[in-house]
């Protein structure tokens, strides 16, 4: 990768965990963790579960100056609250446990489950007290984000200076508790794949209209793994609508397109849903120098994916993307050596 100074940052990492539910259950109260660990099947290995497996085939690959690890656990759609509370405790003290220690680019996006948000609130300011938090991942329910019901997540948010991330767990559209997607049910993958950025742009709908971004000014949102390109004929439309019928929503005293620049952040990946040849016109036109970070979706994209994608960024928009725009968003990024000075990519 050329044309930026900084090392990457990559945004989206997933820590798979070595040993599956049986290892979350040592971090789990001793009554459900046998209870879990009873009924789970032994799962088989792979390379990903393992950190320093992690750091040579991804960290040092790509020399990034960090990474953020987003644990996958689809606590959205636990119908329990108790055991979608302890499933999150446990991978986050797993990864604190295991992978933070293993290499000081590791930082964390530590999960909440979103079935009780006063709950949640509490968790958000005992983690913060990790230095290696750097944000908070907030598994949708089924409500849109603009929602009171939120507050007391976004209100410990703001007081401990983490950003919250929202990531497709892989159950929205299909499973109860998740979000629904637009019209119905999909039926199947490939179909709620591609209605995935509906997600995103009704959760960032909800938030601008709502007056969530007047209420917490601090406040930043990052819909991970939801593109990008997508944002320009909402933000087209949000404007229009907003010029005619604000008179409704006099909260809402911004275009939304400035909450949406200032508060909302995106990921490459998937990164392949705009030709190459148009990205410096989408990238302009998505405002992608304040939007966009470098998100790998690491190991789940092909690891050419993963390089091409940073080298297909137009130059002018490379040092934000993948750098700059995650370092002023995250908290506490420990970066950074000059690239100059950093090992060559392997290739
Ligand atoms: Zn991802």
């Amino acid at each position: 990768m050329t044309g930026i100074a900084s090392r990457p940052v990559d945004v989206d990492v997933h820590p798979h965990v070595r040993g599956g539910p049986a290892t979350l259950a040592r971090y789990m109260p001793k009554a459900l963790g046998r209870l879990v660990a009873s009924e789970v099947v032994a799962e088989g290995d792979d390379p990903f579960r393992d950190p320093h497996h992690v750091i040579v085939d991804h960290l040092d690959r790509l020399a990034l100056a960090a990474a953020v690890l987003i644990p996958l656990q689809p606590l959205n759609a636990f119908s329990d609250p108790l055991v979608a509370f302890e499933t999150g405790r446990a991978v986050n003290e797993y990864l604190l446990d295991q992978w933070i220690p293993a290499d000081g680019r590791f930082h964390l996006a530590a999960v909440v489950a979103p079935h009780d948000p006063a709950e949640a609130a509490k968790d958000i300011r005992r983690y913060q007290k990790h230095a290696a938090v750097a944000a908070i991942q907030m598994p949708l329910a089924n409500i849109l984000m603009g929602s009171s019901y939120y507050h007391p997540i976004y209100r410990a948010a703001v007081d401990c200076g983490l950003p919250i991330i929202v990531h497709p767990t892989g159950t929205e559209g299909a499973y109860h508790g998740a979000p629904v997607l637009a019209g119905g049910v999909a039926a199947s993958y490939l179909e709620r794949r591609i209605g995935l950025t509906q997600l995103a742009e009704a959760n960032a709908t909800s938030l601008i209209v709502s007056g969530v971004f007047e209420r917490f000014r601090e406040l930043k949102v990052v819909f991970a793994e939801f593109g990008f390109a997508w944002i320009i004929p909402l933000l087209w439309r949000m404007d229009m609508d907003w010029t005619r019928l604000r008179r409704g929503t006099p909260w809402v005293r911004r275009a939304p397109r400035e909450y949406f620049t200032d508060h909302i952040r995106l990921t490459l990946e998937p990164g392949a849903d705009v030709p190459p040849t148009q990205l410096p016109k989408v990238m302009e036109m998505s405002h992608a120098d304040r939007t966009l970070m470098f998100g790998s979706d690491y190991p789940h994209s092909a690891r050419l994916d993963s390089e091409s994608m940073l080298d297909n960024v137009p130059p002018a928009f490379r040092e934000r993307v993948a750098y700059a725009t995650a370092a002023s968003t995250f908290r506490g990024l420990r970066v950074q050596e000059p690239l100059a000075t950093a090992p060559a990519l392997g290739r």
